[in-house]
């Protein structure tokens, strides 16, 4: 079973993967839990050298091509594995969030990002996608009070961030036999029951 989290940032993916974590392991599952970009030696290198500032200006192929090659190690070397081991993977970002940010994000375009990422990961898709739904006014107010550092984030307009809502919205709604839309501002306790919920419907069926 291969789960994805999704949202803007400060939608709470990363803690609410660790809630679900925490639960499956509970009820006796192996689980791997995991994030993009990252999840290897090489794509936690890649991912500082996209995130981090200091490499000059990134245009948007050579973005989508890092957390592409990024993604292809991680498929290889812990994903798979891991769904051939018969363990849970949860994942905090996958695909969507390049269809979201490089496809629409920097107008790479949706088809173009898409079949990038189908050679990256040999066309490996969630079975469940849970897409934290956030506001730009809220994930700033969260991210504000939180620890995030980080400058290129709050440097993005809040157009910018409602672009990146709106095109996690449009993914959902064209493949909503994946998707699982929550309201982020939702109680935590509340959206782990959902999440938790959704995830035992479907290992039963
Ligand atoms: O979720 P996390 O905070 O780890 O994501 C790091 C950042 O990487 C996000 O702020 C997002 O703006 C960016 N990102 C991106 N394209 C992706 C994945 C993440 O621009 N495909």
């Amino acid at each position: 079973l291969f789960v994805t989290f999704e949202g803007g940032d400060g939608s709470g993916k990363s803690t609410q993967a660790a809630r679900l974590t925490t639960a499956l392991v509970s009820a006796g599952e192996r689980v791997v839990r995991t994030r993009e970009p990252g999840g290897t030696p090489l794509a936690e290198t890649l991912r500082s050298l996209v995130l981090e500032h200091g490499h000059g200006p990134i245009d948007a192929r050579t973005e989508a091509l890092l957390y592409a090659t990024a993604r292809a190690s991680h498929v290889d070397q812990v994903i798979r594995p891991a769904l051939r081991r018969g363990d849970v993977v949860v994942c905090d970002r996958f695909v969507d969030s390049s269809l979201a940010y490089q496809g629409f994000g920097r107008d790479l375009g949706l088809d173009e990002v898409s079949e990038l990422n189908r050679f990256a990961t040999g066309g490996l898709s969630p079975d469940l996608t849970f897409l934290l739904d956030i506001s730009p006014e809220d994930g700033r107010a969260r991210r504000t009070a939180g620890r995030r550092d980080e400058d290129r984030l709050e440097s993005e307009p809040d157009a910018w961030h409602a672009s990146i809502r709106e095109a996690f919205l449009q993914l959902a709604a064209a493949a909503p036999e994946r998707f699982v839309v929550i309201d982020a501002t939702l109680s935590q306790d509340e959206i782990t029951a959902r999440i938790t919920d959704a995830v035992t419907t479907l290992r039963r069926t």
